[in-house]
């Protein structure tokens, strides 16, 4: 049994999705993507989700070929020929990918064929992300800086993530739960490898401005829970000494929802408990929103061991 993917046209088995060498999204990274996740087997936010991916198409001037409607009823194909495939306790993580197509062979570099358009679902890195959710993840900022708005629009979720990757690698050996948040290039706080960052200072949240990050929907989610929940919330220029000194922290994406910071460049945060209450609550108010307990759905991944 093998998991389909939409692929050009088509829904193929996985090991048949076979892209060209002369892929622009393969040579440059002239592509862009987006990302869901199911909750219980559901796709949440897919509209948001569609409408940023054609945000990102629009900017990097990319003609999928497809219309929003289009994209949202192969991606719910795509999930609904997959279901069968999830193990219980399982969900995927669901993305479109968009090549602006083929090099033309003979041609300049600025000529292409027509987009490249794959739909695809892997079950989420539950196991393998579950003791960061349990434990906490250690935080550094590399001394690599995320590229700025000036150079690429930090809204255009593109497939070129090697500023992230290297970013990435460099603190990977300093925890076995480190993550990067880099720094933007005026020394403030930025964002991770598909991630946003949030600091709770004195009961409020803080969190970077969104003209230097990708606005994550799990970003979004979180603030407009932390305004239902009371909790202020304030988008602005960030220090690595302020998050470094902050109460609690925590960052949001698709797979993680909210998963929490327990150190920030090698000083642990608040009273040393990862999550933090203002962490927890927001959690639980997560988990609510999405009518899904997902901190157990890793937590119980682990089926026991202490990994
Ligand atoms: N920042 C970057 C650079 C990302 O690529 C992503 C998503 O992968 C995020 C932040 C988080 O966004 P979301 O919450 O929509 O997953």
């Amino acid at each position: 049994m093998e998991r389909f993917a939409y692929f050009n046209g088509q829904y193929l088995p996985e090991s048949q999705v076979c892209i060209s060498f002369r892929d622009r999204g393969f040579n440059l990274g002239d592509a862009v993507f987006d990302a869901e996740r199911t909750f219980g087997g559901k796709i949440f936010r897919l509209q948001e989700h569609i409408d940023r991916l054609y945000g990102s198409l629009e900017k990097a001037s990319i003609d999928p070929g497809l219309s929003p409607q289009e994209m949202i009823e192969i991606t719910q194909q795509t999930v609904e020929k997959n279901l069968p495939l999830l193990k219980p306790n399982e969900d995927y993580w669901v993305m479109q990918r968009i090549t602006r197509g083929l090099n033309v062979v003979g041609g300049e570099l600025w000529q292409s064929g027509e987009a490249t358009v794959i739909v695809e679902c892997t079950p989420l890195p539950l196991r393998a992300r579950a003791p960061l959710l349990r434990d906490g993840l250690d935080v550094f900022s590399p001394s690599l800086r995320r590229v700025p708005p000036e150079s690429l629009d930090p809204n255009i979720k593109s497939h070129n993530y090697l500023n992230l990757v290297l970013a990435d690698l460099q603190v990977r050996d300093r925890s076995r739960h480190a993550w990067a948040i880099l720094l933007d290039t005026r020394g403030y706080i930025s964002e991770g490898i598909g991630s946003n960052i949030f600091l709770v200072k004195d009961q409020a949240l803080l969190t970077p401005d969104a003209r230097y990050v990708l606005p994550g929907i799990s970003r979004g989610v979180v603030i407009a829970l932390a305004r239902d929940e009371g909790i202020p919330v304030c988008e602005r220029d960030l220090t690595p000494e302020e998050a470094a000194s902050s109460d609690e922290a925590f960052i949001t994406s698709t797979s993680f929802c909210i998963c929490p910071v327990r150190s920030y460049d090698g000083r642990m945060l608040g009273a040393g408990e990862a999550p933090g209450p203002v962490t927890r609550q927001l959690s639980q108010a997560f988990a609510r929103e999405v009518k899904y307990d997902f901190v157990s759905q890793y937590l119980e991944s682990l089926g026991g061991s202490a990994a």
